[in-house]
């Protein structure tokens, strides 16, 4: 299964970077205090984590995994709860990020509760088993991703304070509400959720190991943190905050522990490249703003900070380590923005520019800046793209021909799918894996299903060969969906019917309109009120087009309906028949509305058609 090519390559990897080095083998143990014992389960006794799941780690490198991303993947395995210096700890390695816990006057101030209930009450239960029971005193959430608030109601029974960047409602519900759906789909491919774990299958996340299988909640922050240089003291801890709103998250922010001399840089410093743009999809990130707010870090904290921490992987330890640190991972950044952009003025595409950029000679010594999450290849398209968009400006891509039209063309032009086959074949004897794959992948879509074996053995050595963890989860993701068809998980996506609580009336009717069938919606014109809790908004369709008017009680309407915001919700399952509704006019308006939209199905075909 694994090929000669894949063996050679990932051989000449070990034999070319520092893996035997202990510096971060090092770092990722100092301070153990205890394990996490796992199995964490669910009410349903399903579960949510298990640290075992990676004791297949401790092994020596197999032929089906980079030796560059084994090494990693075997410190992201290291779980438990660390102390970090006098009066800090992260528990690391219980779900995908890190918890912070910080000493307060009264109790643990928490930064980052994880991403399930489950998870972290499992990890606050650690620490007060390990170093005394107390109360929550404050929680802080860094950044809008989800894996850093959506654990909230694991830790919120005392009804600590939550604080949160500035902005941080505008973005933490409404990002994936209107896309959700697409990017809940990639995310299962991203993350490996549908692999199996083990060596020749899932090994690790790039910036943890994977996703907590648990429930997702959610508690409205209390308190928001608006501007660089605010301070403020937590249950009697001084905090210094930094912005980094605008670089790996749209509102997110860092801090100084003045007392401690720790620097916690929440996500835009990890122990790895991040991304640019995510493969699960997103709006694309700004790598120049990220370069100059690690920067901007390191000028105003670097004399006052002897330990960096982060919200993902290990610290770093020693001044001058962490300013070596930080300039390398602001480096990275830079160096892809600038380079990007040097070869996108001499005129090339991101394909030529994603071939041609080589790494910068650093990341041979740097190892925390190479790309086990985001690569540079994917970060140079991602800068592409912020800059110039999807269309690289040749005619031919204006109206490029979708997968299956373009691989059925391919496959005649070729002759016959056996003579795809034999060129494919030939490319994989001469370790031309991308070439191989493209030609299978046309004969793939031009539904020619002898095709599919031969492109998910190419995938999996992909995927093998591959330094990030996501990538390769891709890759065998792709091969997997090959073989059986898309994964159908039980319980994976859906809404967090918390979080979708907080959704404003403008982003829950944008996301509805998303919904919008155009072809149901010929010649169809309507309109209805709802009052929701006293807000009022105004939907109309007319010209195949859902529009939502904000506070509109003025313009004429087939119905108005009056509920309440649970109620509101039933409708996006489609359920007109909600408790405390009433309607006045044309009843039946409601149930036509309701009918001209979608649902989505989660399972989507992604590497098939
Ligand atoms: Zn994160």
């Amino acid at each position: 299964m694994v090929s000669e090519h894949t063996i050679v390559a990932n051989a000449a990897v070990a034999a070319q970077l520092p893996l035997a080095r202990n510096d971060a083998e090092r770092d990722a143990a100092h301070g153990w205090l205890a394990a996490l014992k796992g199995p964490v389960t669910r009410a349903d006794g399903g579960v949510v984590w298990d640290p075992a799941w990676f004791d297949f780690l401790q092994g020596d490198c197999p032929d089906t995994a980079n030796p560059s991303l084994w090494r990693h993947a075997q410190l992201n395995a290291k779980h438990g709860l660390f102390e970090v210096t006098e009066g800090v700890w992260q528990a690391r390695g219980c779900d995908y990020a890190n918890m912070t816990i910080i000493r307060g006057d009264t109790g643990w101030i928490l930064v980052d509760p994880l991403m399930t209930t489950e998870s972290s009450a499992a990890a606050l239960a650690l620490v007060n088993d390990t170093l005394g029971q107390r109360p929550v005193s404050a929680v802080l959430v860094t950044h809008t991703h989800p894996d850093h608030f959506a654990g909230l109601r694991g830790v919120t029974s005392d009804n600590p304070p939550i604080y949160a960047p500035e902005h941080f409602m505008d973005y933490a519900a409404a990002e994936g509400v209107l896309g959700g759906n697409h990017t809940s789909r990639r995310a299962v491919d991203q993350f490996g959720l549908a692999l199996p774990i083990g060596p020749e299958g899932m090994i690790d996340g790039g910036i943890g190991k994977t996703v907590a299988r648990g429930t997702r909640g959610f508690a409205r922050p209390t308190d928001y943190i608006k501007a660089t240089g605010e301070t403020r003291t937590i249950d009697g801890v001084a905090f210094e905050f930094l912005m980094a709103s605008g670089t790996e998250a749209p509102a997110e922010f860092t801090f100084l522990l003045p007392d401690h001399s720790v620097l916690c840089m929440a996500e835009v410093c990890t122990q790895t490249m991040h991304n640019v743009l995510t493969p699960r999809g997103a709006e694309v990130r700004d790598p120049l703003l990220w370069a100059r707010v690690i920067d901007e870090a390191l000028c105003r904290f670097k004399d006052r900070t002897d330990i960096l921490i982060n919200c993902h992987n290990w610290p770093v330890w020693g001044r001058g380590n962490v300013e070596q640190f930080m300039l390398e991972q602001r480096d990275i950044y830079k160096f892809t923005h600038d380079q990007t952009l040097r070869l996108a003025n001499h005129g090339m595409g991101p394909d030529e520019i994603a071939a041609t950029l080589d790494e910068p000679d650093f990341l041979s010594e740097a190892l925390h800046a190479r790309g086990y999450y985001g690569t540079l290849a994917f970060n140079a398209r991602a800068t592409y793209q912020k800059y110039y968009g999807f269309f690289d400006g040749r005619p031919v891509s204006l109206n490029a021909l979708p997968p299956e039209q373009l691989g059925a063309h391919y496959v005649k032009a070729l002759g016959r799918v056996t003579r795809v086959l034999e060129l494919a074949e030939k490319a994989v004897s001469e370790g031309n894996l991308q070439w191989a794959a493209t030609l299978l992948n046309h004969a793939v879509f031009a539904q020619e299903d002898s095709a599919k074996a031969p492109l998910a053995k190419v995938y999996r050595n992909m995927a093998y060969a591959e330094e990030s963890a996501i990538m390769r989860n891709i890759y065998l993701a792709g091969a997997q969906e090959l073989d059986q068809g898309a994964p159908r998980l039980q319980g994976a996506g859906g809404r967090n019917s918390d979080l979708a609580a907080t959704l404003g009336l403008k982003d829950w009717f944008d996301a509805m309109a998303v919904r919008l069938n155009a072809d149901k919606a010929r010649d169809v014109s309507l309109a209805i009120r709802f009052n929701v809790g006293g807000d009022v908004v105004t939907v109309s369709i007319a010209r195949q087009t859902e529009f939502a008017r904000i506070g509109d009680t003025s313009s004429t309407v087939d119905c108005a309906v009056t509920l309440d915001a649970a109620g509101l919700e039933g409708f996006a399952a489609g359920n007109s028949d909600t408790e405390g509704l009433t309607i006045t006019g044309d009843k039946t308006a409601l149930t036509k509305w309701l009918d001209l939209h979608d649902t989505f199905d989660l399972w989507f075909n992604i590497a098939t058609p």
